[in-house]
């Protein structure tokens, strides 16, 4: 690719992160400065910087890194403080190429009891699997929390994060985020279900067929 491209594409990965950073807070999923996103790109990830109000953030300011940390090129902020996880999210799983980090108020208030998101719903196998696991409880931009993250996520496009919030990725951006509002709609239907209380939950077998179901759902045969 000759140097113009590249420049282009940058500067379009730039422009489309910075777009759905804009709607961290508007979506409803994040509150203030929390959370991150990021994109693959080439040599490493292009992610939001950490502590900056995202109605605030221009096209500039987001941080190319490689999958050490290491800044690629120049920029005035330090990359998000939970770079480890979206680094390891990108080596591990080679057809994830965004990472969307939110702390919704529902996906977070069940991760705060320390609970999944199981097959209460057959939509759940829109993560991949038969539930949305929970990632155990370490400390906010830690290894330790990365660790445990590519541990519990194997192949779920999707999981929680206990007493923190919650994690989707995709193929590209509008996937990633699109799958996190349908991950915190998936939690709210869960809250109120567990607060009427006797949830049914679906049969292994049910469940497995939703996802087989979801292999083909959208595609013309
Ligand atoms: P950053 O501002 O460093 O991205 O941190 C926000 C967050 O959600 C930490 O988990
Ligand atoms: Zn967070």
């Amino acid at each position: 690719m000759n140097k113009t491209v590249c420049e282009e594409n940058g500067l379009k990965q730039r422009q489309q992160l910075l777009h759905y950073a804009q709607q961290l807070n508007s979506s409803g999923l994040s509150v203030g400065k929390s959370g991150n996103i990021s994109l693959r790109c080439e040599q490493g990830l292009l992610i939001t910087p950490s502590g900056v109000a995202y109605d605030e953030l221009g096209a500039e300011d987001l941080v190319k890194i490689d999958y050490q940390g290491q800044p690629l090129g120049h920029s005035i902020y330090p990359p998000s403080s939970e770079w480890h996880f979206h680094a390891a999210i990108y080596q591990q799983r080679p057809e994830q190429n965004a990472v969307v980090h939110a702390h919704p108020s529902h996906c977070t208030a069940l991760a705060c009891t320390q609970r999944n998101i199981p097959a209460f719903h057959y939509m759940v196998a829109i993560a991949g699997g038969s539930e949305i696991p929970l990632v155990p409880y370490a400390l906010f931009g830690s290894e330790q929390l990365a660790q445990h993250i590519i541990e519990s996520m194997q192949h779920y496009r999707a999981c929680l994060l206990a007493n923190h919030g919650m994690i989707a990725c995709g193929e590209d951006l509008p996937s990633a985020f699109g799958l996190a509002i349908e991950v915190e709609a998936l939690a709210q239907q869960y809250v109120l279900a567990l607060s009427i209380g006797d949830v049914h939950y679906l049969s292994e077998q049910q469940i497995n067929e939703a996802i087989e179901q979801f292999k083909h759902y959208g595609k013309r045969e």
